[in-house]
């Protein structure tokens, strides 16, 4: 299942933020499938000599019942070659001739009865599975029960593999439990049935009740069972079955591995899945893209793009998964030139999901500040799924392009080839607030209310309302809004009003809400610094103190503060007092060259932007020594004169840094694009495309 997606732009954690991307990247269906449950049954079926789909029991067979071995290889090798309506071929005299004719067949079986070897039970039951033959694969069942043919385990697991590949997984089940005598295969048949339809807990149930039978798990098994080791408690268990896999001694095979790198990845565990794949004894596309999604997932994007090109080096393949992995990476870094060069691999290579590609390229080109690009690509597809619509509305937005927005949203309704979804309205929505159209937005809220999208509201959208209410300074609409508001208003919501009042200096209705953060999250040092200036501004010093006071006591400044640029597709990145950059000491010489510059033209810093309570001097110290404003300083160091700078900022940036970069966009003559956490700030000439505002 895909889980709703968080696209909260009004203050979203980290977290969330990172979510999103993620899901943006895998949100077609296939894409997430395949990326989700069955990475390594891709895997599995690129090694099966890329026959078509073989499924997990057909593979299990041939490692497992020598027996089957040839008959599979011989199965595999005839449908090769043979036209597909011809399945399979066996051309012993006793055996059933089925030729691709189910019907005769089964109507020869009817005739021959009892008289018919077990031989024909498999081929005839191949066929079923083969065709999705309910009627017909139910016959040659009944036809067993009727002449009290008692089948070997193989057969009994082949009929288990009919039933749930028709998805009567009550069927498969009913079989397994009649079973006199079960082995690891049957076992392991069921358990991923019941995996891949996404019955975990039945799944996990049955793999119980396989040990308890002291049936020893094999490979197939232990890869199937982790890879319904997800979700809240699926660490916890991953855990569990990798201390059996251990004592197992399947450590080492790389389907198990792939599966338990997989686990630990998805379980946010990176560390340990960096040590499960650096002990594979091969790597393959599955565990490599495993591994790469792994970091880019947790937002650690960096690690994720330096093993992509490692491994590119050392010849890894790639696949569109691998792909969509990176260019996540990519966008969360805004790693353009990186991200051009992915897209040219992917052009080049042909790589088939390209419609999943083409929605990953729209987002890192729109998050890496090229719209234009991320429109190109729009453009150019034939065909569209709703993340693409959304993947290019979001871009807009972020970019504060609230015509777009709207264009492209009645583009979209006209066309009515693609249906709008929560997201869609969410990014429309968001479009407005960020694009200054308010009363469209408003507009289009009153019509969601009214059921005309057919999608019902939810409290992302709210949200955005009363981040539009806010803007257009209607704070006692807004404040009711969250009232009226069918859901527990979130801080992130609290939050938007409190900035609003703040823009707006509305001490009465600030003053509420500031309190009201406090309780909810006290530890976030921003909503002292909003309420102790709002107070400041009505001159309320004593209060001032106060909240200064309760926010020594308990705020805590929990992610550090990180920006970046990209200079000769080298990233350099920036922290807060930075100590590891090789030219800080440069750096920090221009910033304050800037400051002083800048200050003659009107720039005054905004103390209350240092969360320290330091005296004034030292608080304007640790300002210059934001990273937003290193970074800044050193792209307008590092590039010719008149080329655009751009900075990359992991948090929201801050209004004192904002300023920075206006006065200086004016005085040097230089575009500048911020990207913070929320939204892009396009300055030009001292002018920010989000109207201070954001
Ligand atoms: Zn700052
Ligand atoms: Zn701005």
């Amino acid at each position: 299942m895909i889980s709703r997606i968080s696209l909260r732009l009004l203050a979203p954690t980290t977290s969330e933020i990172r979510s999103f991307d993620y899901h943006e990247a895998f949100l077609d269906v296939r894409g997430y499938r395949c990326f989700d449950n069955s990475l390594w049954l891709q895997g599995l079926t690129g090694r099966l000599r890329n026959q078509p789909k073989q499924t997990l029991t057909e593979a299990t067979f041939r490692t497992h019942q020598p027996m089957q071995l040839s008959r599979f290889l011989s199965n595999a090798l005839a449908r090769k070659t043979a036209p597909s309506s011809v399945l399979r071929n066996p051309s012993k005299s006793d055996t059933l001739r089925s030729d691709g004719c189910l019907r005769e067949a089964l109507l020869e079986m009817a005739i021959r009865g009892p008289e018919m070897v077990f031989a024909g039970y498999v081929a005839l039951l191949d066929e079923c599975v083969e065709k999705r033959a309910l009627r017909e694969g139910q016959r040659v069942h009944a036809h067993m029960i009727k002449t009290c043919y008692l089948p070997p385990v193989y057969l009994w697991t082949r009929l288990i593999v009919f039933y749930t590949k028709i998805g009567l997984l009550g069927d498969a089940r009913r079989v397994l439990d009649e079973m006199p005598l079960r082995n690891v295969v049957s076992w392991t048949a069921m358990i991923s049935a019941y995996s891949q339809k996404g019955y975990a807990s039945e799944a996990l149930d049955l793999f119980q009740q396989m040990l308890r039978s002291e049936t020893e798990p094999n490979e197939f098994t232990f890869a199937t069972i982790l890879a319904t080791c997800t979700g809240e408690s699926g660490f916890q268990l991953g855990r569990q079955v990798h201390s059996l896999v251990i004592k197992n001694n399947y450590e080492s095979q790389i389907f198990v591995g792939s599966s338990l790198l997989d686990m630990y990845a998805k379980a946010g565990k990176i560390h340990e899945a960096r040590e499960v794949f650096e002990c594979l004894p091969e790597r393959d596309v599955v565990s490599c893209t495993a591994i790469i999604s792994g970091y880019a997932q947790l937002g650690i994007d960096e690690e994720a793009i330096e093993l992509f090109s490692r491994l590119q080096r050392e010849g890894m393949d790639s696949n569109y998964v691998t792909y969509a992995s990176v260019l996540t990476a990519l966008s969360g870094l805004a790693a353009l030139n990186h991200g051009r060069q992915v897209h040219g691999h992917v052009l080049r290579h042909e790589v088939p999901f390209y419609v999943v590609l083409q929605n990953s390229l729209i987002d890192m080109y729109s998050k890496c500040g090229s719209v234009t690009y991320a429109r190109r690509v729009f453009n150019s597809m034939s065909e569209r799924t709703v993340i693409s619509w959304n993947a290019m509305l979001v871009g807009y937005g972020k970019h504060g392009m609230g015509r777009q927005v709207t264009e492209l949203f009645e583009l979209m309704t006209k066309e009515k080839k693609v249906a709008p979804d929560t997201v869609t309205l969410l990014a429309v929505l968001s479009g407005c607030s960020h694009g200054g159209l308010e009363e469209r937005g408003l507009q289009l809220f009153q019509e969601i209310i009214n059921g005309e999208h057919g999608v019902q509201p939810e409290m992302e959208h709210y949200g955005c309302v009363i981040d539009m209410l806010g803007r257009a300074g209607q704070l006692q609409e807004a404040f009711e809004h969250i009232q009226q508001m069918p859901f527990e208003p979130t801080p992130a919501i609290w939050g938007s009003l409190l900035g609003a009042c703040r823009v707006h200096s509305n001490v009465d209705i600030g003053e509420l809400v500031g309190h009201k953060l406090l309780e909810l999250e006290p530890e976030n040092a921003g909503n002292y610094v909003i309420l102790s200036n709002l107070y400041a501004t009505a001159g309320r010093w004593e209060d001032v103190r106060n909240v200064r006071h309760l926010m020594k006591e308990k705020a805590v400044i929990k992610e550090p503060g990180r920006s970046w640029v990209e200079l000769d597709q080298v990233l350099h990145t920036f922290h807060a007092s930075d100590r590891l950059h090789p030219r800080r000491a440069e750096v920090f010489e221009k910033v304050k060259d800037l400051s002083l510059k800048i200050k003659a033209f009107g720039y005054v810093p905004d103390l209350s932007c240092a969360f320290y309570d330091v005296d004034d001097e030292q608080k304007e110290k640790i300002l210059l020594g934001h990273s937003e404003k290193l970074a800044l300083a050193f792209g307008l160091m590092a590039s010719a004169e008149g080329v655009p700078v751009r900075v990359i900022k992991n948090l929201r940036i801050c209004v004192d840094c904002h300023n920075f970069a206006k006065f200086v966009s004016k005085l040097y003559a230089r575009e500048i694009s911020l990207r913070d956490k929320n939204r892009f700030h396009h300055i030009v000439n001292g002018i920010c495309t989000c109207g201070d505002y954001w």
